[in-house]
């Protein structure tokens, strides 16, 4: 912006000075370079300024679709509706979107065709647009293909024309706006869901059963490991202070909903916060939610009764976080998409018994470990790092371990870093290389597809790219 008056200025001052010693003509010849140089420099200076837009859309499925989860059940009826909920931002002539979709995930097919058909209808590219599932637990079963592939179908084939509409809109609500980072620190309501047994040294997933069994678990050695306690919100106020929306990440499965007694759709705790931040700021408010790397991170209490009041402790840690948000200068808004090919797991090695040390059948992951072992060699993942500002995004396509959402903060340059997971693909579990000797259910060949080599290449390349960004504009 400064640019664009100072060098038109310094113009106009040569030519007035000029115009003392020379002819009018020579001086109406600089001035017409003055007005030249204003029409050309100030536009792309105002395009250097941070624009955003926000806006929602409701997606809930209709009453009678089947809700995600094993057990499958149609729902009864709407507790909190479900959206897409779009942020567009825009500086230096790039545009990045961020969409915060209440579904526990989304397909490779349906967010290809939800980008398409924003491609259609404004300037934004395809690199630049992040679909992101909140991995919300009372939303509609999406299934993979070929795997039950008609439940749903008629609601799912929606699913990319509303998507698109709520980017479109936002694109629509494009206005100079104020950025601001807040974070807090969140120690509660979340816990690393992965036991160890020192009967045998493995895992025990926290839900089962026989940890309750002294019998059985004679004696448990804390967490596998830790849990991310940052919960981050990015605020975009207009130049008045009136805030337009938010975005924000926090590392958590959104399994508070108590939809198991329920069977009603409810966009669980990423809903709350939402609404919370829109009571507290006005409705105008849009709170677009980015889940971090919960693969192993869940509430320690699921289907609560009392959801609302535990969804609570992380609505009030965002409005806190709005509240204390640090202003910044002239953010670069920038991004970059690559398609990866990775290895798929190897699921034929699996051994039989780190399904029945869990307490299951081993013929109940029977047509889960087939669809796996069925999966080409390569699975082609996409995978992106954004910025805007000092804040970077880097996503994943699966359900990423909390380890290497943290190890992706520890490498990257920029100094604020959050993950998203579950972007714009879905690629089931992706553990660590320990969780993988440990076993447990995220580690099994059906609800884990990518092998340990691919996951280790889909960070590495979130990395690579968020140094790239980095290296362009380092600021
Ligand atoms: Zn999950």
């Amino acid at each position: 912006m400064l640019l664009g008056f100072l060098v038109p200025s310094a113009i106009l001052l040569t030519c007035v000075m000029k115009s003392r010693t020379t002819s009018p003509l020579a001086s109406a010849a600089a001035c017409l370079v003055f007005l030249s140089a204003c029409l050309f420099l100030v536009p792309g200076a105002l395009a250097a300024e941070l624009h955003a837009g926000f806006a929602q859309v409701d997606i809930t499925p209709p009453i009678g679709a089947i809700i995600t989860g094993p057990m499958g059940p149609r729902s009864t009826s709407t507790d909190d509706p479900l959206k897409a909920r779009a942020m567009v931002v825009a500086s230096g002539g790039k545009k990045l979107v961020i969409v915060g979709v209440d579904l526990v995930k989304i397909r490779r097919d349906l967010s290809d065709k939800a980008i398409e058909l924003v491609m259609q209808q404004t300037d934004i590219t395809r690199d630049g647009i992040l679909i992101c599932p909140s991995h919300n637990h009372s939303g509609p079963l999406i299934p993979a293909d070929g795997d039950n592939a008609k439940a749903n179908k008629e609601y799912i084939d929606t699913l990319p024309r509303l998507i698109s509409d709520s980017i479109v809109l936002a694109s629509k609500a494009l206005q100079p706006v104020r950025m601001s980072v807040g974070r807090s620190i969140v120690l509660e309501g979340h816990i690393n869901r992965r036991l160890v047994s020192k009967s045998d040294g493995l895992v025990l997933n926290t839900w089962l059963k026989k940890v309750n069994d002294l019998k059985e678990v004679p004696q448990v050695l804390g967490t596998e490991s830790v849990i991310d306690p940052e919960l981050w919100l990015v605020r975009f106020d207009s130049p008045e202070g009136k805030m337009l929306g938010t975005l924000m990440n926090f590392t958590c499965h959104p399994c508070l909903h108590d939809r198991i007694k329920t069977h009603t759709w409810s966009a669980d705790y990423p809903g709350v916060i939402a609404d919370t931040l829109a009571k507290e700021f006005g409705p105008q408010a849009v709170g677009v939610f980015m889940q971090g790397a919960s693969g192993n991170i869940q509430p320690p209490v699921c289907w609560a009764p009392d959801w609302k009041e535990r969804a609570a402790v992380f609505a009030n840690a965002a409005v806190e976080a709005a509240k204390t948000a640090v202003p910044v200068e002239n953010p670069v808004v920038d991004f970059i998409r690559r398609d990866v090919d990775v290895p798929r797991c190897n699921a034929e090695t699996q051994r039989p018994q780190a399904i029945s040390r869990l307490g299951w059948r081993p013929e109940s992951f029977e047509g889960a470990k087939k669809t796996a072992a069925s999966m080409p060699r390569l699975l082609n993942v996409p995978v992106s790092a954004a910025r805007i500002g000092p804040f970077a995004i880097a996503t994943n396509a699966g359900e990423l371990f909390v380890e290497w959402g943290i190890s992706v903060k520890k490498r990257s340059p920029f100094p604020h870093t959050v993950l998203s997971e579950l972007t714009n693909h879905w690629v089931g579990y992706e553990p660590t290389e320990l969780a993988f000797k440990h076993e447990g259910y995220e580690t099994l060949a059906g609800v884990n597809f990518v092998s340990l080599e691919g996951i280790q290449s889909l960070v590495d390349t979130a990395v690579e790219m968020l140094n790239e960004l980095w290296k362009k504009d380092a600021k």
